[in-house]
């Protein structure tokens, strides 16, 4: 079998660590299997370069940025190419430009757009294995692009689909998809197998497992995903791009649950805009420069508009508040709106489920867990398979385990 896995930072810890994901390469090679291995920046290391960066430039979006994170993969493929030719297996490392990961140039969040797999197909056949630098591509020009953060799932996931790989496992400190985040909640339970819709759904508010945009390639290009751990044999949890993924497999699990899980995600900043002129167009002229500075406004709140104003509340990651601040600062005048607050001690905690579309009142029994518990919710945003609310960042932990207790989410049929 053609198999790629995927170590991340919590897989790449420590050498010890190196050690043993090394092992399980080695194993998985000496099975016969021909192996790609993609890697993240040693866990830490991505965060420490960007405080570096940080006191030197407030540039999230550069050029030079994305030449310094890139430096954190090309420790780790070096490393593990090394500990795998102790181990008496034959490997090289390759950075993304030279398997030719090609992206477009926006940096730190770059796309991939196409890759080269012919140098990864010569060193499969001569028996090698190939471990590639997750996180990060090149442009058309030769400049060094990043994929934004946990993006080495993202190049996993391209590579197995580039080399038409018959596995893609993602190795984590956790064995596999949990109906909440298992660090935060003891009674989580693992779900063998999620649809790429839900998964997605999940990611993207902060389930933070798969990165949201992996999980979207993969629907994309038919990639199953297999989740598992680096440090223990069982469990895994399949994310499966349509229903027919896997010939005999029992299906029924993806069926009938309301709610498959509860995410959150603590990177959010509220913003409250209040006395805004209620007039056509008088939201466009608030977001228009939001979003020409690519800043993702989140969860929007409107309220009826009195005696000819109304108040907008709007959510922001916490690292765009700043940048949001000035540039409503400098909109005031020309709007003519009041004041504006900020609160970054919030988060968004969410439901998701497929089964919700059909199921009427989830939102209440969600509210009404929340109301008993005592935990305020500020703002509420649904779509046909999510419920987000917007809580104080005090109750995040607490509300995460009360709506997976409102749900049941911790027994097998749970959910409904
Ligand atoms: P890596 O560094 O290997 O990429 P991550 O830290 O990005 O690993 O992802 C694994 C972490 O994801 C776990 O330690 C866990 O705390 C968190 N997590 C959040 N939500 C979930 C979930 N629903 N199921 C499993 N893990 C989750
Ligand atoms: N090292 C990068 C990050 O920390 C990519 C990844 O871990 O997937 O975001
Ligand atoms: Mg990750």
């Amino acid at each position: 079998m053609r198999i790629v896995q995927k170590y991340g930072g919590s897989s790449m810890g420590s050498v010890e660590r190196i050690g043993l994901v090394a092992d399980r390469v080695a194993r998985t090679h000496a099975l016969g299997h021909a192996v790609v291995v993609v890697v993240s920046a040693m866990q830490g290391e991505t965060d420490r370069l960007i405080k570096l960066a940080g006191r030197l430039s407030d540039r999230p979006r550069d050029r030079e940025i994305d030449v310094l994170l890139a430096t954190g993969e090309q420790v780790s493929i070096a490393l593990l190419a090394l500990a795998l030719r102790e181990r008496g297996v034959e490997a090289r490392s390759f950075l993304g430009h030279q398997v030719r990961i090609l992206t477009d140039s926006i940096h730190g969040s770059a796309r991939i757009q196409t890759i080269d797999a012919a140098p990864v197909h010569d060193c499969l056949d001569k028996g090698e294995v190939v471990v590639v630098a997750g996180f990060q591509g090149v442009d058309q020009d030769g400049n060094i692009t990043t994929l934004g953060r946990g993006g080495s799932d993202l190049s996993a996931v391209a590579m197995a689909a580039a080399i038409k790989a018959d596995a893609c496992e993602i190795y984590s400190d956790v064995d596999g998809i949990y109906t909440t985040d298992p660090n935060i909640c003891a009674k989580a339970r693992r779900i063998d197998r999620i649809s790429c819709e839900e998964m997605l759904e999940l990611a993207s508010l902060g389930a933070k497992v798969l990165q949201a945009r992996s999980v979207e390639f993969a629907l994309k290009h038919k990639v199953a995903i297999c989740c598992k751990s680096t440090f223990d044999e069982s469990g895994g949890s399949w994310v499966l791009p349509d229903a027919g993924t896997l010939e005999g497999m029992d299906m029924a699990g993806l069926e009938g649950a309301v709610v498959t899980g509860v995410a959150c995600d603590r990177n959010t900043a509220r913003f409250s805009v209040s006395d805004i002129p209620n007039r056509p167009g008088a939201a466009a002229a608030l977001f228009q420069p939001l979003a020409d500075d690519a800043i993702n406004v989140d969860v929007i709140i409107q309220t009826a508009p009195r005696d000819g104003r109304c108040e907008l509340s709007f959510t922001v990651p916490k690292g765009s508040a700043l940048r949001t601040r000035q540039l409503l600062d400098r909109l005031r005048p020309q709007m003519g709106f009041g004041a504006v607050t900020i609160d970054d001690n919030v988060a968004k905690v969410s439901i998701v489920g497929a089964g919700m579309r059909s199921q009427p009142g989830v939102a209440l029994r969600a509210f009404q867990a929340m109301g008993q518990a005592g935990i305020d919710i500020q703002l509420i945003s649904t779509s046909e398979i999510k419920i987000s609310m917007v809580v104080d960042d005090r109750f995040t932990e607490a509300a995460v385990r009360v709506l997976h207790d409102a749900f049941a989410l911790d027994r097998a049929g749970g959910g409904r």
